[in-house]
């Protein structure tokens, strides 16, 4: 609490161009290495974590950190826009760190090194969003009714559904003890080849429009950049592995992209 004040703000804004720069910068990086987990794992970048536990373990921090500064209060934690909104991150987080771990089926291991980066990515995401919803993002009264809130948190909630449902379909590709791929049909994947992706996508621009925060703003936008890359070089490695595989599925932007 003791930093709270303009000196703070603006050092958010800042942390937010950087994750917006962070973005763009994976995103180029990613043209030429493919991000080093799942089917893409490799000893090259350290030792092997089982999946279970090394998701558990890097998610949790994007749960326990905005809880924390959500118990510790702020000048606008206890506003009902901020409150909904935070609840929105941290159900998501939730899933993320304490479901979807439990789920997987047969995944391939974490190298160390990514476990690490995205143990700090949800380190510093979790400060930046909790803070601001707990401290700085001020709503007018009757945002709760307000198009862009109720559009944008529609967006949130069709987004999480179509990324858990497209992340069981992938589940239930592999029987128990298969480690093989296969190509996904059904959902979004009808559509794009990281209908996963695409959910996670909607979902963050959805959360950003009911936050109008930079913050939100800069984390879907580096989401966009990174599942971006990754739903393209799962596409490539489709088209590449199944002569079968459906020609005119898109990249992650149903129609589009
Ligand atoms: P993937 O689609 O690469 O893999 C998801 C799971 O499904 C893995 O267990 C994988 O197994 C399995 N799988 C994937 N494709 C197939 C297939 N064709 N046949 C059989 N099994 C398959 O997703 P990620 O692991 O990259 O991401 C998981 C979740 O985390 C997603 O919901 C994603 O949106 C989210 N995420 C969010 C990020 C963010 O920046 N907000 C960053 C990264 C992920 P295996 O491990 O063996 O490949």
């Amino acid at each position: 609490r003791r930093a709270e004040g303009p000196e703070e703000r603006r050092l958010l804004e800042l942390f937010s161009y950087g994750l917006m720069a962070l973005g763009a910068a994976s995103a180029l990086l990613l043209c030429f290495i493919p991000m080093p987990y799942g089917r893409y794992s490799s000893r090259r970048f350290g030792w092997l974590l089982p999946a279970r536990p090394a998701w558990a373990l890097q998610e949790l921090p994007s749960l326990l950190v905005p809880l924390g500064l959500a118990a510790c209060g702020g000048a606008v934690a206890a506003a009902r826009p901020n409150r909904v909104l935070l609840g929105c991150f941290l159900l998501h987080y939730a899933h993320r760190a304490l479901i979807f771990p439990l789920l997987i089926r047969e995944g391939k291991p974490t190298p160390f090194f990514t476990f690490v980066l995205a143990l700090l990515f949800c380190v510093f995401n979790g400060y930046l969003q909790g803070r601001s919803l707990t401290t700085y993002a001020t709503y007018p009264p009757g945002w709760l009714a307000d198009s862009r809130f109720i559009t944008g948190l529609l967006g949130w909630l069709i987004g999480m559904a179509i990324n858990i449902h497209s992340d069981h379909i992938l589940r239930n590709l592999r029987k128990p003890g298969e480690t093989g791929y296969k190509i996904p049909r059904g959902g979004m994947f009808e559509y794009v080849s990281g209908a996963n992706f695409f959910g996670e996508i909607l979902e963050w621009f959805g959360f950003a429009l009911a936050c109008c925060t930079i913050e939100s703003f800069a984390f879907a936008l580096c989401t966009l950049f990174i599942l971006g890359s990754r739903a393209r070089q799962h596409h490539k490695w489709y088209l590449k592995k199944f002569e079968d595989y459906p020609k005119d599925r898109k990249i992650v932007i149903p129609f589009l992209y």
